[in-house]
């Protein structure tokens, strides 16, 4: 999705969206990505950058797709996907701040939310107020998302909630979490519920966060689950979707890959352009680099790739 470049779903004015965001992204962004890198090193995304996590919400970048009653925009999912490609073109880690939230969080909160639960955590979330997490992969369950072992017990009219969560983007610094447990494990995939937990309930901790090597500034932390209390209220979508949660798992992980897929395309038109334009300035046997065909090749190829 480059600029200029044949794209059949991009229309002029998703074309004059993806300028602007170009312009805000190179102008307000771009200028403070060494700044946080360093302040990073340790990888423990320590300072993350909540003065532009602000100002993109105030922008009304986050969750574009979110109709307006609840805090969006009401545009469309293509349309924030831009987004995210345009910022992931000047930062890694910044995009992470308009996909993650955004794909993993609003929008299984708008697409099975109760009104009531779409009223109470959308608009802050898609200000910038907040910050949302999707707490699903354990020590023992990544790709094989049904083996889970967190549970939420019932007991009266509360579930008791106790787990582990490991590699959760942004977790030791979110508010809202979408926590998957299972309330029926003998039913395997069929027995797993979404619970909407709150930052301060009591039983929530994050004994550890990743040493990780990209992305430093933004935090990815294991969560605790200690006897959570919570009522079937915070149920996502409420009681009736009990034991339902696969289907919210399965359709925020589609909608958040179209997200790193757009991550990293904006990461590769980056690599694209500072490679032709080093190309195009280093001089080697009295000519620009870029007058070699191997060079040619390898840029052509570059090119190819990103449009295809
Ligand atoms: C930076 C980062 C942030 C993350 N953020 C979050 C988050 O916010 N929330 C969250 O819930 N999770 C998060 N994750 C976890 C991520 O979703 C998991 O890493 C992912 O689900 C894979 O699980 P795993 O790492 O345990 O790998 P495993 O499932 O153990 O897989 C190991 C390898 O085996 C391969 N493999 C597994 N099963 C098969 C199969 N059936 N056929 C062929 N190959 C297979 C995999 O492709 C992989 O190469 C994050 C991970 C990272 C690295």
């Amino acid at each position: 999705m480059s600029m200029g470049l044949y794209a059949p779903y991009i229309t002029p004015e998703m074309e004059e969206h993806r300028k602007k965001i170009r312009e805000f992204a190179e102008k307000e962004l771009a200028p403070l990505r060494q700044e946080y890198e360093e302040k990073n090193l340790d990888g423990l995304g320590k300072e993350f950058p909540w003065d532009l996590y602000k100002k993109i919400g105030e922008r009304g970048y986050l969750a574009e797709h979110i109709p307006k009653e609840y805090g969006g925009k009401g545009e469309s999912f293509l349309k924030e996907i831009i987004t995210i490609e345009e910022v992931a073109r000047v930062c890694g880690t910044f995009s992470v701040i308009v996909d993650y939230t955004p794909t993993l969080v609003c929008n299984p909160l708008f697409t099975f939310g109760t009104e009531e639960q779409k009223k109470k955590y959308l608009p802050p979330l898609v200000k910038g107020e907040k910050v949302g997490s999707y707490a699903l992969t354990e020590p023992n369950a990544g790709s094989d998302v049904a083996s889970i072992e967190t549970k939420a017990e019932k007991k009266g009219d509360k579930y008791i909630i106790n787990g582990y969560k490991k590699f959760i983007m942004l977790g030791n610094i979110a508010d809202i979490f979408l926590v998957f447990a299972k309330t029926k494990p003998e039913a395997g995939a069929r027995g797993i519920t979404v619970f909407i937990l709150e930052r301060d309930m009591e039983g929530i901790s994050f004994p550890k966060q990743e040493k990780k090597l990209g992305l430093r500034a933004a935090p990815t932390s294991e969560i605790k689950l200690e006897n959570v209390e919570v009522t079937s209220d915070q149920i996502l979508g409420g009681p009736e979707q009990e034991n339902k949660g696969i289907y919210v798992a399965l359709d925020a992980l589609d909608h958040g890959r179209c997200g790193v897929a757009a991550q990293g395309l904006g990461a590769a038109q980056a690599a694209f352009e500072q490679a032709l334009k080093f190309a195009s300035e280093r001089i080697q046997f009295g000519t620009p680099i870029i007058s070699f065909q191997a060079i040619q090749w390898m840029l052509a190829d570059m090119a190819m790739r990103i449009d295809a």
